[in-house]
């Protein structure tokens, strides 16, 4: 039971009302980072929570930006591949593309093609869930990629948007708000 850790990273998560905008309480992952003990610390339940919840995952998938502060540090320990899914443009090569729908407008997350084989088992990564729209495109587009999502992990969900409702793959979340 890793509860007496899980708080300290509780703690260590600064939240700053109405940014960026009215309404919205910002939980920030970077005030984990500043502390490498803490950092550390969630660093392990990161990898624990995988192990036990996702024990046959092959690929580790996170969102752009702040996931790409968390994929790499779990596929590294377990050995796996880190694949990143950024907003469109940035990434190079023959890339797959996701749209989804924002408060307002749409936007596109993408992934390199060469970076999932078919039929491999992904693991999305990200810092946060609210409204789950991030994670529901990007089960998408893996399974654009003819990959399975066999679930998606986030160190914060904010409960009250019901984000999970909108995710198709086990959602696993250290801290709920
Ligand atoms: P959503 O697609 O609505 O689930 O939003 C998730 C994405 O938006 C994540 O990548 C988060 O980094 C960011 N995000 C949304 N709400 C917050 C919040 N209250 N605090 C920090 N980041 C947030």
């Amino acid at each position: 039971d890793d509860t007496s850790k899980v708080d300290i990273i509780k703690k260590h998560i600064s939240s700053y009302p109405d940014f960026p905008k009215k309404g919205i309480i910002f939980r920030d992952l970077f005030s984990i980072l500043r502390e490498p003990s803490v950092f550390a610390l969630l660093k392990e339940i990161l990898i624990n929570r995988v192990k036990s919840n996702f024990p046959n995952v092959e690929c580790i998938a996170a969102l752009d930006s702040r996931g790409f502060l968390l994929g790499p540090l779990i596929a590294l320990d377990l050995q796996l591949p880190f694949v990143p899914i950024r907003k469109r443009g940035k990434l190079p090569g023959k890339v797959i593309s996701e749209e989804y729908s924002l408060e307002y407008g749409k936007d596109v997350f993408e992934i390199q093609q060469e970076s999932i084989t078919q039929g491999e088992k992904v693991l999305l990564v990200d810092d946060l869930l609210a409204t789950g729209g991030s994670l529901r495109a990007s089960c998408k587009l893996i399974e654009k990629c003819e990959a399975v999502v066999v679930g998606c992990l986030v160190v914060i969900e904010i409960q009250a948007l019901k984000g999970a409702e909108k995710v198709d793959a086990p959602l696993h979340s250290i801290i709920k708000y």
